[in-house]
């Protein structure tokens, strides 16, 4: 599916700002302890975009990276601790950001393409998912 136009994003204290200007490849909500952790959430939800369509505007100098394993770099803000995007050695051509750091997440009502949760062998037992998207046990 296509964008109708492109998402843009910050983190919270607004030190990094990113637009989006090509189409969502995957959109899914992680139930891993690592996402849970890194993002201090009971799941973590993330979106992919081609590498090259994903602009950083401003503050890219004010990331920093971790690597949660060894292929999987998280940005984050050095001021604020939002984690905006993640890189992964095996696929290069994409890159990862969180669509709850949307300035407006309507704008990706028509974006997304299918939804699902991964990783729902880790999900935290009193956490109710009482949609119809697909789930994985792992990923
Ligand atoms: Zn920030
Ligand atoms: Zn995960």
């Amino acid at each position: 599916m296509t964008n109708t136009k492109p998402i843009t994003g910050r983190c919270q204290c607004g030190a990094v700002r990113y637009k989006v200007t090509g189409p969502i490849q995957d959109l899914y909500h992680c139930h891993c302890s690592m996402c849970r952790r890194v993002h201090g959430t009971v799941f973590a939800t993330y979106a992919t975009v081609g590498r090259n369509y994903l602009v950083i505007e401003q503050g890219e100098d004010n990331l920093a990276i971790f690597d949660s394993s060894k292929p999987v770099h998280r940005h984050f803000c050095k001021t604020c601790g939002c984690q905006l995007f993640i890189d992964v050695d095996d696929t290069p051509e994409k890159r990862w950001f969180m669509p709850g750091t949307c300035d407006w997440p309507e704008d990706m009502r028509e974006a997304p393409g299918p939804i699902e949760h991964i990783f729902v062998g880790s999900k935290i037992p009193w956490l109710v998912l009482d949609d119809h998207l697909p789930r994985k046990e792992t990923a």
